[in-house]
């Protein structure tokens, strides 16, 4: 189908053009038809537009933070601040329980020794691990940001 401005090349190369990916005599070509034919820069601003709603419809795919655990309403915000003291609670009174347990069953003094370094260096473990994670949501301004 002959182009009714006609336009000796493709399509193709005003969207290349757009790019800036063509080589030098083909972009000169373009740009000598472009600068005496309104009906190709009309084409080429289209396609601009259209390119510009596809990236910006790309960047506005969620990446992946928004799926991080970073609490998305008040609610979960509060259920949340809820929650950590009942784990660290929690923690506590299982680890606690687990020495207690493991002092009254155990027949020397090694085995205590091993069962309360054990469980309180995985205690202290878990409590440094909970407190980076608390600092983190609080400290991190990318996260209220992104909310
Ligand atoms: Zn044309």
């Amino acid at each position: 189908m002959p182009e009714p401005c006609g336009r000796t090349f493709d399509e193709a190369l005003l969207s290349g053009h757009l790019d800036g990916a063509l080589v030098q005599g083909d972009e000169q070509r373009v740009r000598v038809h472009l600068e005496d034919c309104g009906t190709c820069r009309t084409l080429v601003e289209e396609l601009a537009e259209v390119r510009e709603a596809t990236m910006s419809s790309t960047f506005n795919i969620p990446g992946d933070h928004e799926w991080s655990e970073a609490p998305r309403t008040e609610a979960s915000r509060l259920i949340r601040g809820l929650g950590w003291p009942l784990v660290i609670a929690w923690a506590i009174l299982v680890g606690g329980y687990a020495i207690w347990q493991g002092w009254l069953e155990s027949e020397n003094l090694v085995e205590q020794l091993i069962l309360v370094g054990g469980v309180s260096g995985f205690a202290m473990l878990f409590l440094g691990v909970l407190l980076d994670r608390l600092k983190a949501m609080k400290t991190n301004p990318y996260r209220e940001v992104r909310k």
